[in-house]
């Protein structure tokens, strides 16, 4: 496995692979890798010859007030992590490989990101957007990974990618989860031992909505309401939002009459966290 901090060292790599005709796979990362990470890590390695792994922290996704100072790093561990999983090349590079001082270019997708996180972290799926438009054109891949998990970033991508004819496959992978239940995040490290416990109430109240859509319930008032209750239960938890929406167009919705999502965001103390589920209209 190789580890490599500049564009052009990307650029030779891939362009050395494609002279020997293999297919390449993208996973876009912050680092601080977990089992989420490596579970794309595997996918990649199943439909592509190569697996590129990206860890770049991207500071113009993060908003002022946001974590981009804290947040978790340690390259060392995520060379193992992409190590174990059979990754060919880490591109890990600086923020001023990525941005030079004259920077001034930014990919923005509009409405999908007003809606759900995009209402509270203003001009972060623009940072997303910018960087994976990057990423993409470094590495240029014939399939990119990205995990459920950002159930909005999914789509966001998925539509920029369709908008603006990227010639990449984009791949969704499943949520991989704690044994509680807890989506697993690099964020998880923020949370205490008593926010670690608490922090289960976002997929407590997955599984409360779940179980009212078993028994038929179709109104996203009351399925919320209930959701909101579960979570209320834990006083170190405070709600940013629970919403359904259009799959495709992220779209409020009042009743579950189509393929829905619902996410969630919610502040564990000071760290707010995010999960989701599909409602599948069709599979019921
Ligand atoms: P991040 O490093 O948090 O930017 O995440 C990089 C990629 O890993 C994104 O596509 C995430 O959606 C994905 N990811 C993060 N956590 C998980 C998880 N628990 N399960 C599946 N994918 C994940």
């Amino acid at each position: 496995m190789k580890v490599v901090t500049t564009i052009e060292q990307v650029r030779q790599q891939v362009k050395a692979w494609r002279q020997a005709g293999c297919s390449v796979g993208l996973v876009p990362t912050m680092g601080y890798l977990h089992e989420g990470h490596q579970s794309l890590m595997s996918a990649a390695k199943k439909d592509n010859q190569k697996v590129i792994v990206t860890i770049f922290v991207n500071p113009i996704q993060f908003g002022p007030s946001e974590d981009l100072a804290s947040y978790p790093r340690d390259l060392e561990r995520d060379k193992i992590a992409c190590e174990q999983m059979g990754v060919d090349l880490i591109f890990c590079p600086s923020a001023s490989e990525m941005y030079d001082a004259n920077f001034n270019s930014y990919v923005d997708v509009n409405d999908l990101t007003d809606a759900l996180c995009g209402k509270r972290r203003l001009g972060h799926f623009k940072g997303v957007c910018t960087v994976v438009t990057k990423l993409f054109n470094i590495t240029q891949p014939d399939r990119a990974y990205f995990g459920q998990k950002d159930a909005q970033q999914l789509a966001v991508i998925k539509r920029m990618v369709d908008d603006l004819n990227f010639n990449v496959d984009i791949i969704g992978c499943p949520i991989v989860r704690e044994a509680d239940g807890l989506a697993k995040s690099s964020r998880n490290s923020y949370l205490s031992e008593v926010e670690r416990a608490a922090a289960v109430c976002l997929y407590q109240a997955i599984e409360c909505a779940k179980d009212q859509i078993k028994q038929g319930e179709k109104s996203v008032a009351t399925i919320t309401q209930a959701m909101h209750n579960v979570i209320a239960k834990q006083s170190l938890a405070k709600i940013d939002y629970i919403e359904f929406v259009d799959l495709t167009t992220l779209k409020a919705v009042d009743s579950l009459e189509q393929d829905s999502l619902c996410a969630l965001a919610v502040y564990i103390g000071k760290t707010r966290l995010i999960d989701n589920f599909i409602y599948q209209h069709s599979g019921r």
